[in-house]
């Protein structure tokens, strides 16, 4: 059973085996920590990138999934990608966010990773509500990192990483509150 933690900081400067990246389907970069990740990690995550979109997502990766590539001048060793759905108020998309948190512990499980850091996927550019996200990133995490022995995931710590103090309190309370 996973460890969940809360930090206040920048993901790109997390000691882990692997870290999260809300990425945009086209996984060529973008804002928030998609830029940051390149920014730090260096060209070759976009050289991998760029080889995945020349094989098995020649249309982008859909909204939900993950994969992974180096992690580059990281000081971790894998970034996982996955892409979150932009918020919507007319369509309740909260399945895929969950499915992105989900997607990403499967990944880190076939790659053997112990302790994975996240952000708060979506609750940037992508507008989802801080408190839902939270809600829902903590819901998914805690359901596949407590499932019976054998069935779970192999991930001893699982690190929320949250850039502000406003997203570190929601997350705090939305722990608390489970
Ligand atoms: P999305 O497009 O999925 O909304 P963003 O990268 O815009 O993704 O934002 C996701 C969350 O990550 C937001 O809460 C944002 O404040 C936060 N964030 C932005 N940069 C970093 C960073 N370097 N490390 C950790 N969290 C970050």
């Amino acid at each position: 059973m996973a460890h969940i933690t809360l930090v206040r900081g920048d993901i790109t400067e997390q000691a882990v085996d692997a870290v999260v990246n809300a990425a945009n389907s086209s996984l060529l970069g973008g804002g928030g920590v998609d830029g940051a990740i390149h920014r730090r990690g260096g060209p070759q995550i976009l050289a991998e990138c760029r080889r995945l979109r020349d094989s098995r997502y020649g249309r982008g990766l859909p909204t939900g999934r993950a994969v992974a590539t180096t992690a580059g001048r990281l000081p971790a060793r894998w970034v996982i990608h996955t892409v979150g759905p932009v918020w919507s108020r007319e369509e309740d998309r909260s399945a895929l966010l969950a499915s992105c948190y989900r997607e990403s512990l499967r990944v880190a499980d076939e790659l053997g990773a112990r302790t994975v850091a996240f952000p708060a996927i979506s609750t940037g550019i992508y507008g989802w509500p801080l408190d839902d996200g939270a809600a829902i990133a903590l819901r998914t995490v805690r359901e596949v990192t407590q499932a019976a022995a054998g069935e779970g995931s192999q991930v001893d710590e699982v690190r929320f990483v949250l850039f502000d103090q406003t997203a570190y309190e929601v997350f705090e309370a939305e722990l608390d509150r489970a």
